[in-house]
């Protein structure tokens, strides 16, 4: 299994980069875990958009989202689309079409995602198959519903916990997997409850509670200090960590 990181900032990009997008392929199948502003440029650049197979989204934040509307643009009118015939999965939390009609609704749009994409809402109880990757999700708490992603093949996990505040599920879920990517999008704890994001040392802490053999830190903004949240996370962790960067793969 192969983890391209498209992009990895927050909910505003770095200069020059991407939100949230995450290719993952193994066996010939390509698949995005989760479509942030940003991303679509990204993946042009990566890989020809028409091969990928599905579309995984985590949660409907903006930042996680935002970018199937210019893939879908690209679907529905670009000489490459139409050539290929491509019409990808598109995998999304329950209550996603509704969203996706109110978002593009705004400019006479309302199914533009649904006419590009084959639009299905997974159910979080249940495994998705996409030979040879199999996925399952899990809900961590943050500001709306949130499922962090397993992503197994040939005997090897990679887990992404999406967006989450402190919790217990992450642990149990991203038990003693391969590698495990962690948002770490705070420098200090949210002064008020609900917490709904992590600090690089309580990312390290969660890793290293479930035992995961590697940790990558994500949705981290360009305008916090690199080594000072890789330091904060091997503190906690009692590894070594790396930080996501734009281009970077990770082989499993
Ligand atoms: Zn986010
Ligand atoms: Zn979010």
């Amino acid at each position: 299994m192969r983890i391209t990181v498209l992009g990895k900032s927050p909910a505003w990009q770095d200069a020059g980069g991407a939100c949230s997008g995450y290719l993952v392929e193994a066996g010939g199948r390509c698949l995005l875990l989760d479509c942030g502003n940003g991303v679509f440029a990204k993946l042009r650049a990566a890989r020809d958009f028409t091969d990928v197979h599905a579309v995984v989204i985590s949660h409907l934040h903006a930042d996680h989202f935002f970018d199937l509307v210019p893939y879908a643009y690209a679907l529905a009118y670009s000489h490459q689309a139409r050539a290929a015939g491509a019409r990808p999965l598109l995998y999304a939390p329950p209550g996603a079409r509704e969203t996706f009609r109110r978002v593009t609704s705004a400019w006479d749009a309302e199914e533009l995602i649904e006419q590009s994409f084959e639009l299905r809402e997974y159910d979080p109880a249940q495994e998705l198959a996409l030979d040879p990757l199999t996925l399952c999700f899990h809900e961590v708490p943050h500001f709306i519903r949130t499922h962090a992603v397993q992503v197994r093949a040939d005997g090897a996990s990679f887990t992404y916990g999406a967006d989450c505040g402190p919790n217990t599920e992450i642990v149990a879920f991203a038990r003693d997997t391969d590698l495990l990517m962690l948002e770490a999008t705070l420098e200090q704890p949210e002064e008020q409850p609900p917490r709904g994001h992590l600090t690089p040392a309580e990312a390290g802490e969660h890793a290293q509670l479930a035992g995961a053999r590697r940790l990558v830190l994500t949705h981290v903004s360009s305008d916090h200090d690199a080594a000072w949240i890789r330091a904060e996370a091997e503190r906690t962790f009692g590894a070594p960590v790396e930080l996501a960067s734009e281009g970077a793969v990770y082989e499993l």
